[in-house]
């Protein structure tokens, strides 16, 4: 290894060390479900974004392997040569019409997808509002165009609407977009879409939702767009099929000339291989099982409402999430990742989450629960935050 990228690891991996920032990664061996095994330990499980419970379910395999035995593993192109199979137009039909668009585009990732999308439309000659709190994905996707990103105040509508009339008035900027979570993973908030779409009007802006946590989550599942009925009003409707769809997989719903636009010039649909079609295929059926019933839906919310009343009962700070995400505020970086390891071997595993995914000092172990998850799993969950909580000191 060269000199100075061995002492710019060295020191910088002992600095992360020592401030406690240094995320361990725990392999899971075996299903992502109710419950999983990490070094041979059963942990009731309160991390996954498997909010509806499809990553496992036994339909959506056995759609998953009649398409691979049909196709193969692999789609073996990108989509602008010939890796557009049959089955990616028939899931983008399917997210058209849960959506509530004209058309719908779908890349290998969320993130691939919001990298793609926004350097798509946005360039050196635009600016980007953007949520303070915006996901990752967008911040880079808004690097990537070189517009210039302008960070308006967490769901601050004051704060946006000042800074939406001062880009217009610049008169520096072609165009202007506006960007936002439709639900904020951290805290489990929703954004204000109303307030956004109304400002947005006002100041001629382009609108852009990731509804990364809403889509099967908020709006009986059909996402935090159709919550707020404003289909028609938010141009980009972006979101993942790897969290409540349960699989893998990134989209943008909008109008036919705006997908028709995405098609010729976002970069991962051009240069980077195509889904496999057995995941194209659960997709696809994952869609249809939200659009077709609320149950798994209904069952979620039930979890989320009865997670955060016991959690909120025992005294813990559960910030004011809108949405079944219940978030533990604990502050403190070392002490958040010694409560996520007590937790651990106390038989919970909900992960940590500390600087830089959330601001210094905001510490949080996040607690996601499913419709997979039973009442007397969740009960248990609750006992152990207890005693642990106690042990720590977190709560009385
Ligand atoms: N947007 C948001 C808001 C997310 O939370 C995530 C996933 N962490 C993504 C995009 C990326 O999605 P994917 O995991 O499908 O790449």
């Amino acid at each position: 290894m060269s000199n100075v990228l061995d002492t710019f690891l060295t020191e910088n991996l002992q600095e992360l060390r020592d401030q406690g920032l240094y995320n361990e990664v725990d392999p899971v061996e075996g299903p992502n479900s109710e419950k999983i095994q990490i070094r041979g330990k059963e942990l009731i499980n309160l991390s996954s974004n498997n909010y509806l419970g499809l990553a496992t379910n036994d339909e959506l395999k056995r759609v998953a392997k009649e398409a691979i035995d049909k196709y193969g593993v692999g789609a073996g192109a990108v989509r602008s040569i010939n890796g557009t199979l049959d089955l990616h137009v028939i899931l983008e039909e399917k997210l058209a019409e849960f959506k509530g668009t004209e058309a719908a585009i779908s890349f290998q990732s969320g993130f691939n997808c919001n990298m793609a999308a926004i350097s798509a439309v946005m360039d050196k000659n635009d600016a980007i509002l953007s949520d303070q709190l915006n996901h990752a994905s967008i911040i880079d996707g808004c690097r990537l165009s070189k517009a210039k990103i302008i960070a308006f105040k967490h769901s601050d509508m004051e704060d946006l609407r000042a800074k939406a009339k001062e880009a217009q008035e610049s008169g520096l900027y072609n165009k202007v977009m506006v960007i936002t979570d439709g639900v904020f993973s951290m805290d489990g908030d929703i954004a204000k879409l109303p307030e956004i779409v109304k400002i947005a009007k006002e100041f001629d802006l382009i609108t852009y939702v990731d509804d990364a946590h809403g889509s099967g989550v908020t709006g009986k599942g059909k996402g935090t767009v159709k919550h707020f009925g404003l289909e028609k009003e938010v141009d980009f409707q972006m979101g993942t099929l790897s969290k409540a769809v349960g699989v893998v997989g990134g989209y943008v719903a909008g109008t036919q000339s705006l997908i028709d636009w995405l098609k010729v010039r976002s970069r991962p649909f051009l240069f980077s291989t195509a889904v496999p079609p057995g995941d194209v295929a659960a997709t696809t059926a994952a869609l249809q099982m939200i659009i077709d019933s609320t149950e798994l839906h209904d069952k979620l919310w039930e979890n989320g409402d009865y997670l955060k009343a016991g959690l909120k009962k025992i005294g813990f700070d559960i910030g004011a999430s809108e949405t079944p995400i219940t978030p533990c505020i604990i502050g403190d970086e070392k002490l958040t990742q010694q409560f996520s390891r007590a937790l651990f071997e106390e038989g919970v595993y909900a992960k940590s989450i500390v600087f830089p995914t959330v601001s210094k000092g905001a510490g949080r172990v996040r607690n996601m629960p499913t419709a997979a998850h039973s009442k007397e799993t969740l009960d248990k969950a609750i006992a152990i935050y207890e005693k642990v909580g106690k042990e720590l000191g977190i709560i009385k």
